[in-house]
């Protein structure tokens, strides 16, 4: 399974990339959490991105592009990856694209986790006070003045990839609103987890009705070979007389 969560930041995208994982033993890639490893272990890549990251502007897509391309080429993600926060923007989901077709995969879906943005603020703070609560280190890039630009990155270059993916047929929206569990259920509904309520009843009708055509045309069949066999006694029966006729002559 190889999928893509797209949403604001804050919209839960990690949380249900999470419940993916465990459900489909795919991996999570956040490209988040790597360049922020990258900065933490101060590589190349991590003191390119880390004063553009605290700004809350996007890192350039060659790099987020290389780091995806190697990631998804490790052993571990050839079960399927959930990707969050990439691609973020058309040059990445383009890259994307070329990336598979090299590699022979297909996306399985794009989720769209739709969101208020006036909500998502209010839930970042909150999200920020517990971590603070805690005793836990919060991000650089959240705090308000660096979120708005975050937000302002995602509408003006995240936001169109709906667009993209929506005119190849692979968008699926949920509602990032609803409480966690529920927007986990939608998702699986749309992945056609839930809908095995209905796959299920309607296999079980497949399966019946075959069931049930296979009996009547078994007995068909075991009618049938009768009038068949009669044909064929009475063909040999034909031959039979064809041959006597035959001897005669
Ligand atoms: P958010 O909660 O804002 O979605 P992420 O953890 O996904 O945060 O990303 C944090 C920061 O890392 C972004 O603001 C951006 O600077 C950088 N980043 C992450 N993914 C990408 C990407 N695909 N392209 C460019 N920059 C990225």
């Amino acid at each position: 399974m190889r999928l893509i969560l797209l949403g604001p930041p804050g919209a839960g995208k990690g949380t249900q990339a999470q419940r993916l994982v465990s459900k489909h033993r795919i991996v999570h890639l956040s490209t988040g959490d790597m360049l922020r490893a990258a900065v933490a272990a101060g590589t190349p890549v991590g003191l390119r991105a880390k004063s553009i990251m605290e700004a809350g502007q996007l890192v350039p897509d060659e790099v987020v592009v290389q780091i995806i391309a190697d990631r998804i080429a490790q052993p571990d993600a050839r079960n399927g990856f959930v990707l969050d926060g990439f691609p973020r923007t058309v040059p990445q989901a383009e890259a994307l694209d070329r990336l598979l077709a090299e590699r022979g995969l297909r996306l399985d879906g794009v989720i769209q986790l739709k969101v208020d943005e006036g909500i998502l603020i209010k839930r970042i703070e909150k999200r920020v006070a517990q971590m603070l609560a805690s005793g836990e280190k919060i991000r650089s890039d959240d705090n308000p003045e660096v979120l708005r630009g975050r937000l302002e990155a995602y509408r003006a270059q995240t936001a169109p990839l709906a667009g993209y993916y929506d005119g190849k047929g692979m968008l699926k929206s949920v509602d990032g609103m609803a409480p966690i569990d529920e927007v986990t259920t939608a998702i699986d509904r749309l992945l056609g987890g839930g809908k095995p309520a209905r796959r299920k009843a309607a296999g079980k009708r497949a399966k019946a009705k075959p069931a049930a055509r296979r009996r009547p045309k078994a007995r068909k069949s075991a009618r049938k070979p009768a009038p068949k066999a009669r044909k064929n006694r009475a063909g040999q029966a034909k031959s039979r007389k064809g041959r006597r006729l035959t001897k005669a002559r």
